[in-house]
Formats: structure tokens, sequence, C-alpha cells
């Protein structure tokens, strides 16, 4: 089975090739497919995002492939009912970058207590396949939302996300402490079960 990867980004085609390569002959990045493709992400959840992307890409790939991965991802804190969510690439709006939405969270919880900066990093990734139906998981990891930023390690909001069974934020971690207990990974690894157990039902 042929798979797309509706990324360019080098390192979770590794991490997805590393998880499902088994479950696919083929696994090409856009690039690498010579597919150039924007779907506009404008679905209220992960999921909806992850899914309209998988499924508008492969209706554009046609016969070429049997599948298309897409992923969403972002950080939902609870004291901003789940903001920034699916906004969290541009949640600092007009020219968003890293630093500003950083800033943009840290001011919004400037009054909130240490007990109430609870967060989460989610992600949703989404298979869509010409012959079967879509499955579509979502992969979380808890944390809290710091005050001071720490290491310069990830990108994103990763130095303001501490993970509590590490003692560290995510920007203090290994990129293999990271990847060992990430979001994306935890969202690949349900991927991976949900077609093992599919095949297993077909032998
Ligand atoms: P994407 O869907 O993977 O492109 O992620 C959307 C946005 O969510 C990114 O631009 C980051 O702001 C945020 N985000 C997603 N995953 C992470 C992560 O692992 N660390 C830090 N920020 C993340």
């Amino acid at each position: 089975m042929r798979l797309l990867l509706a990324t360019n980004n080098a390192h979770k085609a590794r991490e997805i090739r590393e998880i499902l390569g088994d479950s696919f002959s083929e696994l090409l990045t856009m690039r690498e497919a010579g597919v150039d493709l924007e779907v506009e992400e404008d679905g209220s959840t992960f999921q909806e995002n992850a899914l309209k992307k998988a499924q508008e890409t492969l209706a554009f790939v046609g016969d070429r492939f049997d599948a298309v991965l897409a992923d969403d991802s972002g950080l939902c804190v609870d004291a901003l009912d789940g903001a920034p969510g699916v906004y969290s690439a541009r949640f600092s709006g007009e020219g968003h970058n890293d630093a500003a939405n950083n800033a943009k969270l840290i001011s919004l919880l400037a009054d909130v207590p240490d007990e109430l900066r609870t967060a989460r990093f989610c992600c949703s990734v989404a298979l869509a396949r010409k012959d079967a139906e879509p499955i579509v998981v979502l992969g979380e990891v808890e944390g809290t939302i710091l005050h001071e930023a720490r290491g310069e390690n990830g990108f994103g909001y990763d130095p303001y996300f501490f993970y509590a069974p590490f003692q560290k934020s995510f920007a203090e971690l290994t990129a293999e402490e990271k990847n060992s207990v990430s979001h994306r990974k935890r969202a690949l690894f349900k991927l991976k079960e949900a077609l093992d157990v599919e095949h297993r039902s077909h032998l």
C-alpha cells in the first residue's frame, strides 16, 4: 500500500517512518512525491483538520497513492478554555511566530496560580484511504505552563510546557526524550494499533 504523508517536515516524516514503516510498502512526503497542495485548516477540532487535510490531499493525488496521512496539533490550556487549541500556530495573529505566541500565552496566564496552569499538547492523526473508511486518532500529553521559559530545544510552546514525570520543560528534553512521550508519538502508536487490529481481523 502506497502512503503519502501530507507534510514536508523531515522530523515528522522520520518519526512516521519509524512507527508505520512496516505497515506500508512505500511512504513519501509531499515534496518527495512532487505534490504541492495547501489545505485550509478551518475546522474547530484537531480531528476535523487532520481528516480534512488527509481526504482533500487523497482526492487531489488520485490513483498515485492508496492512502494519505495528515496530522494537526496544538496546545490546549485549561484556564483559557482550551485555547490556543487549533489556533496554536497563529495565536498571536498576523506576523505570528513562536516568540509572539508564547508572549501572548504568558500574559494571558499572568494572574493564574500554579495549580490552575494545567495544559496538554494534542495531536490528531488521520489516515484517509481509497478502499476503506478513514481512521482518526488523538494523542495527548499532560503538563503545566511555566511562568518563565526554560531550555533551548524543541519549538513552539516547548520552553513553557513543564512535564512533571521528567521534572523538565519540553525544551529541556533531548529530541529522543521528547519523542518518547510526545502527543504525536502517542497518536501514531494509536494509529498503528488500529491498523494492526484491522490486519489481524482480516487474517
Ligand atoms: P502543527 O499542527 O504540528 O503544525 O502544530 C501547530 C502548532 O502547535 C505549532 O506551530 C506550535 O505552535 C504548536 N505545537 C504543536 N506541537 C508542538 C510541540 O510538540 N511543541 C511545541 N509546540 C507545538
